[in-house]
């Protein structure tokens, strides 16, 4: 296998190995989880600073209170919501962010989630950034899954692992390391879906904050992972 960082390996073919062995290793992941658009944007707010776990009894709460639509979120009391997305955790606040969703697509697109696909991806992204409490990796969620639009979502995992393969941007606010991926992969929804889907799964069982990398399957290919330090002791990030 060619090495990282030799001349005629470029960055796209560095990342669509990583892709490669990844899926290899691991298969498709089928995400976003969730019944509806909604509901999975509903889950990417939710999923701020907390587990899955949690998302999905708040996420069953709503169900149970057939409160997983727009126009529900709008219409309930903002304690009530707060309730209801308590096991999510920061539940006031994000009940405040559901609230703004809500009112976002009510507003803009009468609740209709096929209008709101149909935006420009990057006139969509930015409108999205301008709803309270709505991030980066929050809109890259709610373009990509339930939205179906070429965007590439970046988190801890994602920045760690580009940085253990040594291929991080120098300097890393999240536009760059978007980019790191947009700029190099062809624009392709799916392998985008599936591509950051396999980086959470791998950054859970393999690149951790103290990387397991015996074993690691991108190991031939991983500068860090090759540092006899790396693998006896762990790093610190
Ligand atoms: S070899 Fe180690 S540092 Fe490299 S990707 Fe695997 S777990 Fe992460």
């Amino acid at each position: 296998m060619d090495e990282i960082g030799a001349d005629e390996v470029s960055l796209g073919d560095t990342l669509t190995t990583v892709y490669d062995v990844l899926l290899n290793r691991y298969g498709p992941q089928h995400w976003w989880p969730g019944d509806s658009p909604f509901e999975m944007m509903v889950g990417a707010v939710l999923t701020q600073a907390a587990s899955w776990t949690n998302v999905e009894k708040a996420i069953a709460n709503l169900k149970e209170a057939d409160a997983l639509s727009p126009r529900a979120i709008r219409e309930l009391e903002q304690d009530d919501l707060a309730r209801l997305v308590y096991p999510s955790g920061y539940y006031n606040a994000k009940a405040r962010k559901l609230k703004a969703l809500a009112e976002f697509i009510g507003s803009k697109f009468a609740d209709d989630i096929t209008s709101m696909a149909s935006v420009d991806t990057g006139v969509l992204r930015a409108q999205l950034l301008g709803v309270h409490g709505i991030g980066e990796e929050t809109a890259d969620d709610i373009l990509l899954y339930p939205l179906d639009k070429p965007a590439f979502v970046i988190d801890e995992y994602a920045r760690r692992l580009l940085f253990r393969l040594g291929i991080a941007p120098e300097v890393g606010p999240y536009k760059l390391y978007r980019s790191t991926f947009t700029d190099n992969l062809p624009e392709d929804t799916k392998m985008f879906a599936e591509y950051h889907a396999l980086i959470v799964r791998h950054g859970r069982e393999n690149c951790q904050k103290s990387p397991v990398c015996g074993g690691c399957c991108l190991l031939e290919i991983c500068p860090t992972g090759q540092s006899t330090e790396v693998v006896l002791h762990g790093i610190d990030d």
